[in-house]
C-alpha cells in the first residue's frame, strides 16, 4: 500500500549514501528522503505535481539501494510507481527512439518481428554503428550491443520445473542465452523450458515510467501462459523483470480476480545463479580473472547476493568490484534519457575494473551488460563482458549430466 510505505518512512536518513542520484548531487531532493517526502506531500494535497516537483522521480535510477538500506522497511518502489504513475498522466514526451522502444515490446508480435529482424541486420548494423563512431544513445547502444547469436533449447518432454520467461529486449538482443539457460539448467538436473514467445513482454517497462495500465495487460498475459504450462517456477534472465513479476500482487492490489493469480505467480519466481547453485552445479572452472556487476533489482528486488558469487568464485580468479552492488547507470531506460549521469556512473566503474585487472565483468542483467559494454568500449579498456549464463555456458559445468531424458527432449 502506498500510504503505508510513505507512513512507515521516519526521515532518517540511513538510505541516503546508498542513493546514487543523491551521492551524484549532494542535494535533498534527490535523495530518497527527499522523494518520499515529496510523494507525501503530493498524496496530501500539499504539494502541486507540476513538472519541477515530478522530475525527480524521472532523475531516480529506480535501483532500490534505499530499500536495501532502509532499516524501517519503506518499500520504496511503490512510492516510485506513483511519482512515475502522475508523470505519465501529465504526457511528458519521451525521446523518439524510447517511445520506438515503448510502442515496440508492447505487442509480443512486434518483439517476434524485431528479433527476426535482428537475426537478418543485427551484426551490419553494429557494424556501421560501429564505424560511424557515435558515442551518445541510441547510436553509441548500438554499437554495443552484442552481435546476433541465436541458438534453440530441445523442448522438455515431461513436467516443467522451471519455466524461462523471453522478456522483451531479452529475447530480440540476447535470445541465445534464454536458451543457454534452459541448457544449463537441464545439465544441472533442472527439468527447464522456455515459455512462448507470444507470452511477450512482463510489463516492467511500461510499469517504471508510469503506464501502469498497459503494464497490468502485460502482466495478465504472462500469469495466464505460466499457469497454463504448469510449471513450479518462473525465471527470467533479466533482474529487472524477475523483480517485477515478483511485485505483480503490488499491480494488481484490490483486483479479486487478479490479485490471487499474481500472488501466485510472485511465490513462484526463481532466478538462475540460485537455482544452479541449490543444484550444487559446478563450473569448470579457470585461470581468468573475473568480476561481477550485481543487477540492482536483482540484488535488492529479490536479495539474490550470494548465489552468482559462488558459482564465479568457481569458475576463476574471483575478485569482488567494490561498487558492484550500485547501480551501473542503465536502470531500464535510464540511460537513454540521462546519458550525462548514466555515463558519470560506468566511468567510474570501469576505473574500478581496470584498477582490479579483470579480464571478465559478468552481469545478471541484459541492461547491465550493454551499460557495461559502453562504458568497456568507451574507454578503450581491455575486457570482455557477458552475462552470468554466457559465461557458466562457455565454462561449462563440472556437474554430471542428469538423464536422458532430462537433458535431451525434441528438438524445438
Ligand atoms: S527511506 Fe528508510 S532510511 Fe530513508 S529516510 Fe526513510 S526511514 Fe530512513
Ligand atoms: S531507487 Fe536508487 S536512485 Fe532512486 S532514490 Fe532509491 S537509491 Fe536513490
Amino acid at each position: 500500500m502506498l500510504q503505508e510505505a510513505i507512513d512507515r518512512c521516519v526521515q532518517c536518513g540511513f538510505c541516503l549514501q546508498a542513493c546514487p542520484t543523491y551521492r551524484l548531487t549532494d542535494d535533498e531532493e534527490q535523495s530518497p528522503r527527499g522523494r518520499i517526502a515529496l510523494a507525501k506531500g503530493m498524496v496530501r494535497g500539499e504539494i502541486s505535481p507540476d513538472a519541477l516537483t515530478l522530475q525527480t522521480f524521472d532523475d531516480c535510477l529506480g535501483c532500490r539501494a534505499c530499500e536495501a538500506a532502509c532499516p524501517s522497511g519503506v518499500h520504496y518502489a511503490e512510492i516510485l510507481m506513483y511519482g512515475r504513475t502522475e508523470l505519465h498522466r501529465q504526457r511528458r514526451r519521451e525521446p523518439w527512439h524510447v517511445r520506438m522502444l515503448y510502442a515496440t515490446i508492447a505487442r509480443p508480435g512486434r518483439i517476434a518481428w524485431a528479433r527476426r529482424a535482428w537475426r537478418l541486420v543485427g551484426g551490419i548494423a553494429i557494424r556501421l554503428a560501429r564505424g560511424l563512431g557515435a558515442r551518445r544513445p541510441p547510436f553509441g547502444m548500438l554499437a554495443a550491443l552484442p552481435k546476433p547469436a541465436p541458438q534453440s533449447a530441445p523442448k522438455a518432454t515431461g513436467p516443467v520445473q522451471a519455466a524461462i520467461h523471453r522478456g522483451c529486449l531479452m529475447n530480440v538482443f540476447w535470445e541465445g542465452t534464454n536458451a543457454r539457460a534452459a541448457i544449463l539448467l537441464r545439465q544441472a538436473g533442472v527439468s527447464a523450458d522456455l515459455m512462448d514467445e507470444s507470452v511477450g513482454c512482463c510489463g516492467a517497462l511500461h510499469a517504471h515510467e508510469g503506464d501502469v495500465e498497459t503494464a497490468r495487460a502485460m502482466a495478465r498475459r504472462v500469469i495466464e501462459a505460466f499457469e497454463q504450462q504448469g510449471a513450479e517456477q518462473i525465471v527470467s534472465l533479466a533482474g529487472g523483470c524477475g523483480a517485477f513479476l515478483k511485485e505483480y500482487p503490488d499491480l494488481f492490489e484490490g483486483d479479486a480476480a487478479w490479485h490471487p493469480r499474481a500472488e501466485r505467480l510472485a511465490a513462484a519466481v526463481s532466478d538462475v545463479s540460485t537455482l544452479l547453485a541449490a543444484q550444487g552445479a559446478v563450473p569448470a572452472g579457470g585461470s581468468e580473472r573475473l568480476t561481477y556487476q550485481d543487477s540492482c533489482h536483482l540484488r535488492n528486488g529479490l536479495g539474490v547476493v550470494a548465489p552468482p558469487r559462488a558459482l564465479l568464485r568457481q569458475a576463476g580468479e574471483y575478485c569482488e568490484l567494490p561498487s558492484a552492488g550500485q547501480c551501473c547507470g542503465s536502470a531500464g531506460v535510464y540511460n537513454l534519457v540521462h546519458p550525462d549521469v548514466s555515463g558519470t556512473i560506468i566511468s567510474g566503474k570501469v576505473e574500478e575494473v581496470r584498477a582490479l585487472g579483470a579480464k571478465t565483468m559478468v552481469t545478471a542483467n541484459p541492461g547491465c551488460e550493454l551499460q557495461w559494454r559502453m562504458g568497456v568500449q568507451q574507454s578503450g579498456l581491455d575486457a570482455r563482458v557477458c552475462h552470468i549464463v554466457d559465461y557458466l555456458y562457455e565454462e561449462g559445468l563440472k556437474t554430471s549430466a542428469p538423464s536422458e531424458q532430462q537433458a535431451a527432449g525434441t528438438p524445438g
